[in-house]
């Protein structure tokens, strides 16, 4: 049986684990049958317990931007280790890699390193408020910022402007200062700001939405949302935690030429370590502690092994010119192509891609909101998965995700899965 020895350590963890895992979408509940268990990854490649061999196109959920276990970050950690894990005091790696993002980086002056995305959203946020004094924020159905509080928010039935908890244990208090509208929908945030004058601190997106599967931004909406903040004293809060050096070294930021007040990173900043950052210019990030009021700390923010491979990353992507085009072409071939045969095959669908993130959606013709990607067909979404799993292609287990490209997809991975599409 393929997935024999998965299949047992799955049993074996769900008596010890919640659920059986440590993030909810390794469990396959929504693709169904069993999750497959990693043993190790090398480059494009990841290897199961029941020794299958995969093409990776998840990456860690971006972070393996090179591949898996580069060579030269390895190294580094290596290197590090010797020298100690952890310190509980400033670092001059930390420096250096705050100079390097900010110095490389439109807009922001000002970096703090913690621990995850989810860390880096709530803070950006608190941030946000602590600096305009106001409560409210905005944020978009289907993009995901972590799981605080604020961001587990669905949106309100019928007449109601805000939002309601999406998770058990999150307050109606919280609820009521997170407003949500649709991507995409300029009209409906023009509204939202109408409708709650001098309140709202700031609006959060992911400029390129990857977790409702890719979702591009249209007709010009980073740029009306950034007249509208500046119009209400709001601030625009861009969450590249998926998209910061992944669509361009300056992120989406660079990408669509539009500045943020406040970003967040993750993912790729930690190289594969747990690492999210946030960072602004002066005015705004000098209101935090100790200089400021706005309070936000971490016990291994900043750790050294954590630096050192997200710094090590950054400097490989940056000293190759060719990183960002090499990316895209191999996202390009394999959108045109997979396209193509599925076209082929009769197989209705819709592919959204922009840079190194796609997404494949079945039985539509656009998805440009959260509406339109539950509008698609997952049944078809599924049995696509588990068909590519069997032949060795690692999709993400969900159709609300995107494909993680990373730089070791070359020709060779890309033919292994177009094969795999060719008999679905
Ligand atoms: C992954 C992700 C997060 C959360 O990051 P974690 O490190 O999982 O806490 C936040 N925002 C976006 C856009 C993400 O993709």
């Amino acid at each position: 049986m393929r997935y024999q020895r998965s299949s047992a350590l799955f049993d074996e963890a769900y008596q010890y684990i919640p659920g059986g895992v440590n993030s909810p979408v390794r469990a396959f509940k929504s693709v169904g049958g069993v999750p497959v268990f990693m043993k190790s990854a090398k480059g494009a490649y990841l290897t199961d317990a029941d020794d299958n061999v995969y093409v990776d196109y998840i990456n860690s959920w971006g972070p393996a931007i090179l591949g898996h276990t580069h060579p030269e970050v390895l190294e580094e950690l290596k290197i590090q280790a010797e020298k100690g894990f952890s310190f509980g005091a400033p670092t001059e790696l930390e420096t250096e890699i705050a100079k390097f993002i900010t110095e490389n980086v439109p807009n922001i002056d000002q970096i703090r390193m913690v621990s995850s995305g989810t860390e880096a959203c709530m803070s950006a946020v608190r941030l946000a408020r602590g600096f305009t004094g106001r409560d409210k924020i905005v944020k978009f159905e289907g993009c995901y910022h972590g799981h605080s509080d604020s961001f587990l928010i669905k949106a309100g039935s019928g007449a109601a402007t805000f939002g309601n908890p999406n998770s058990p244990g999150v307050t109606a208090g919280t609820a009521k200062d997170t407003l949500l509208a649709r991507y995409n929908d300029f009209e409906q945030v023009e509204e939202l700001f109408k409708q709650n004058p001098g309140e709202i601190a700031g609006i959060i997106i992911e400029p390129v939405a990857g977790n409702m599967g890719c979702v591009l931004p249209e007709n010009d909406f980073l740029q009306k949302l950034r007249i509208l903040c500046d119009e209400n004293g709001s601030l625009l809060i861009f969450d590249e935690v998926m998209t910061g050096f992944r669509l361009a070294f300056g992120g989406a930021q660079e990408l669509f030429n539009v500045k943020a007040d406040l970003v967040t990173y993750g993912k790729v900043i930690g190289g594969g370590l747990p690492v999210g950052a946030f960072a602004g210019r002066n005015e705004i990030m000098d209101h935090l502690a100790p200089k400021g009021g706005v309070y936000q700390a971490g016990t291994l923010s900043g750790n050294p092994l954590a630096m050192r491979a997200g710094l090590k990353t950054l400097q490989l992507i940056k000293n190759d010119f060719e990183f960002f085009n090499r990316l895209e072409e191999t996202t390009e071939v394999l959108d045109i192509e997979i396209g193509k045969i599925l076209t082929e095959k009769g197989i209705h669908h819709t592919i959204n891609r922009k840079g190194s993130m796609m997404s494949v959606f079945f039985d539509t013709d656009k998805v440009s909101d959260f509406d339109d990607a539950q509008k698609a067909n997952h049944y078809t979404f599924n049995k696509f998965f588990h068909h590519m799993l069997e032949n060795g292609i690692y999709l993400p287990p969900s159709g609300y995700e995107t494909y993680f490209i990373s730089d070791a997809i070359r020709d060779e991975e890309i033919n292994m899965t177009l094969d795999a599409v060719r008999t679905f």
